[in-house]
């Protein structure tokens, strides 16, 4: 998925271990190869190739999560939306953009942005781009919704504790081998060897989005990878939001949806729902967190 996955179990002796590892790592390309808009093979990609000519049938499992999907951009009015992908034609992370782009090639590529197009039809498994250059990616909920899935599976096969953590998405279960709990740090966006806090995690997801990893720098000015789906230009004013809940699919989805939101809006919505808790780090490197998160050592600790 072009990131680092780390994985760790615990087990009775190396060779499980391994066998353990190797699982979660297979399920993890399988995972790969159905939802990556990279791999002109995946179905993904027909979905992509067919939008605004005809519907494409797929596995059940993707169809269910582009409906999961769906649901989460009407919980966040659009804030999250995997339409929001052509959008990439525009804004690359990859060294290739070095201008800002001009503003009518923005508005006509937001135009083909729009959840409502994404047309399930659920007696023939199928999905539907409704218009022509739309397209849909994974890129904001694929890594949690990957570490859901190996978590689960491990789990089927007797693993008691690990974690999968896919570059910073990750969800964890059971203890440490001397019964302590997983311990999570929320980390400085600003410098990132420093440590906000430290979080006891137990049987849940822990996801974070920043905007010190994929971003370009025009005209002095931070452009990070979270497109804001109304607008097509990408999100400001929020430097790093940590989502927890159960699952690492929906953390991951809400994580990207509050830094479209911003903090106030993000900080709202989340406080409203069951469950969610979250801690943001403003523009201002202030952090703020949802009503049920206390921290207690904020910027005291290097990693
Ligand atoms: P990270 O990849 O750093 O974990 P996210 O989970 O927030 O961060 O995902 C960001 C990725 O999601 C972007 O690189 C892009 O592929 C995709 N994306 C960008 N904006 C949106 C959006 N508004 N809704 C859904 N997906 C988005
Ligand atoms: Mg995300």
């Amino acid at each position: 998925m072009g990131s680092r996955f780390d994985l760790t179990v615990v087990a009775e002796n190396p060779e499980k271990g391994n066998a353990y590892l190797d699982l979660a790592i297979s399920e993890i390309s399988r995972i790969e190869k159905l939802i990556s808009s990279w791999d002109p093979k995946s179905q993904t990609s027909a979905i992509n190739n067919n939008a605004g000519l005809k519907p494409v049938k797929v596995d059940e499992e993707l169809f269910q999560l582009i409906e999961r999907a769906l649901k989460i951009s009407k919980l966040t009015q659009g804030a999250f939306d995997i339409s929001y992908a052509s959008m990439d034609r525009i804004w690359k992370f990859d060294g290739s953009v070095t201008q800002m782009p001009p503003a009518e090639t923005i508005k006509q590529s937001v135009s083909k942005v729009g959840y409502q197009n994404i047309l399930l039809d659920h007696e023939n498994q199928t999905v539907f781009l409704r218009n022509k250059g739309m397209k849909i990616g994974f890129g904001a909920i694929g890594k949690g919704y990957a570490a859901d899935k190996a978590k689960q599976l491990l789990m089927q096969h007797g693993v008691e504790s690990g974690i999968i953590n896919a570059s910073g998405d990750l969800n964890a279960w059971g203890s440490q081998p001397d019964g302590k709990d997983w311990m999570v740090a929320i980390i400085n966006p600003l410098n990132k060897n420093k440590v906000f806090s430290w979080l006891p995690i137990k049987d849940q997801a822990v996801v974070t989005s920043g905007n010190y990893e994929k971003y370009i720098i025009l005209d002095g000015e931070r452009y990070t990878h979270i497109i804001d789906p109304r607008t097509g230009y990408p999100s400001k004013g929020i430097l790093s939001a940590t989502v927890f809940t159960k699952n690492a699919e929906l953390a991951d989805a809400l994580a990207t949806s509050i830094f479209v939101m911003g903090v106030e809006t993000g900080l709202d919505f989340v406080n409203q729902l069951k469950g969610v808790e979250c801690i943001i780090v403003d523009e201002d490197n202030k952090v703020v967190t949802s009503k049920n998160i206390a921290l207690k050592e904020v910027e005291t600790q290097s990693r």
